[in-house]
């Protein structure tokens, strides 16, 4: 009789244990999205004084794996497009992640994520020597930036890259520590929300001079490496993302430090009619 009692007794134990781990497990799962994202201690970079936040400064303690990458025959969803412009994307070539024509703007983001898988290390000068996630390009678009470092030394400029691929994890890192600095508004102002970055797609990346002066800032403008770039980018593929002038279409402020590998096709047309890449899509205007 005391055996069977034991029996029931446990019985009720289980089930009142289970439906108390169901209960709290679920909600707490939840709120665990996201909102816990631990800033490295050294990342106390400041952000550039202009333009898209590029952590010039910033040393990410990541170290990024070229082997943690995704099943690439798992097909990307095409990006989700702000939503009072849905239905309004100009290309779709441009709305595929993985084309390296891709157009990410403050309006049209990457898939939640997204993470190229092709992502190789370009064997040029960088300003730090550690082989980590920001010194990471898509295979293409490395092949070029080597062919364009080894051409501006011919001419006697010796260039070094700032940072290139930037993870989605990162970004938010950085948003939310700008954010928490200096509020939502104005961190938007020179920060990409995370999966807005073009960092994120391995196809850009930020070049100073070898010195690593004025990287990622205004007063690398005027410079001879951002003059011999200027001139010179498109002959490899790549254009000047943030020109001059055009911060209504691109959203951003003139960075000439930052260039994006679209392919030399389009990167000579692009250069020769000085339109920018939302130009050359006929997309709408990014104001904010
Ligand atoms: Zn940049």
């Amino acid at each position: 009789m005391s055996k069977k009692f034991k029996i029931i007794i446990l019985l009720i134990v289980v089930i009142a244990v289970g439906w108390g781990i169901g209960k709290y497990t679920s909600p707490s799962a939840s709120e665990s999205n996201g909102s816990n994202i631990n800033v490295g201690d050294n990342l106390q970079g400041e952000p550039g004084d202009t333009g898209e936040s590029d952590g010039g400064g910033i040393t990410d303690p990541a170290v990024a794996d070229p082997s943690d990458t995704p099943d690439p025959s798992e097909p990307s969803s095409p990006p989700e497009s702000g939503g009072d412009n849905a239905g309004s994307v100009p290309d779709p070539i441009s709305a595929e992640p993985d084309s390296i024509t891709v157009m990410v703007n403050k309006q049209y983001g990457l898939p939640d994520n997204y993470k190229p898988t092709d992502l190789v290390y370009p064997d040029v000068r960088f300003t730090f020597k550690e082989k980590i996630e920001k010194r990471m390009m898509r295979s293409e678009a490395a092949k070029a930036l080597e062919k364009m470092f080894a051409g501006a030394e011919e001419d006697g400029i010796y260039l070094a890259g700032v940072s290139a691929y930037r993870s989605q994890a990162t970004q938010t890192t950085l948003y939310n520590r700008y954010v928490e600095r200096d509020g939502e508004e104005k961190a938007r102002t020179y920060s990409a929300v995370p999966g807005y970055s073009e960092h994120q797609t391995g196809l850009a990346i930020d070049v100073s001079g070898s010195d690593g002066k004025c990287a990622a800032e205004s007063c690398f403008g005027g410079t001879k490496e951002a003059e011999w770039l200027a001139k010179h980018v498109g002959e490899y593929g790549f254009i000047i993302r943030y020109p001059e002038g055009k911060q209504d279409i691109t959203g951003y402020k003139y960075e000439p430090w930052h260039i994006r590998y679209v392919g030399k096709d389009i990167a000579a047309y692009i250069n020769e009619k000085d339109i920018t890449l939302e130009e050359y899509y006929d997309a709408i205007p990014v104001s904010k």
